[in-house]
């Protein structure tokens, strides 16, 4: 497991290479997402980046979010019913379980889910080169 300081670095080098010029605020934006496990929206890091530079703005984010999707450093979800979230595109492949009234995301693997979609997309011709899947739910009320 890579640690955040060195994620960060990573992330730091990625958007130098694209010719991007560190700033301040995008040297804070990156330490977030490194130290990140969840899925925040744009809003959630803009908040979060706040709080170490009162001088970063949300066009910032959000043009920093973008920089980095493009070179592949991180997943954008568009998940229904709210603004997209992002991810470290670093992880394991997982799914999402997304709580429609909290909007909490969940993640999971199933080894069986992996199969039978392997196995629909072989008998359709295909070989899967990527997938997404979501699952949209509500959680049970114990009774
Ligand atoms: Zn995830």
């Amino acid at each position: 497991m890579v640690d955040s300081a060195e994620k960060q670095r990573g992330y730091e080098a990625q958007l130098r290479d694209a010719g991007v010029r560190m700033t301040r605020p995008r040297r804070a934006i990156l330490k977030i997402l490194a130290e990140t496990a969840d899925h925040p929206d744009a809003m959630e890091i803009f908040r979060r980046a706040v709080a170490l530079d009162d001088s970063i703005s949300l066009s910032t984010v959000y043009r920093t979010m973008k920089l980095l999707e493009d070179k592949g450093a991180i997943q954008r979800h568009a998940f229904a019913g709210g603004p997209s979230r992002f991810e470290q595109a670093d992880g394991a492949h997982h799914d999402h379980l997304i709580d429609i009234d909290t909007g909490n995301v969940i993640e999971f693997q199933s080894d069986r889910i992996e199969e039978l979609q392997n196995e629909i997309a072989k008998s359709l011709g295909y070989d899967i080169v990527h997938h997404r899947l979501e699952l949209y739910g509500r959680k049970r009320r114990k009774r």
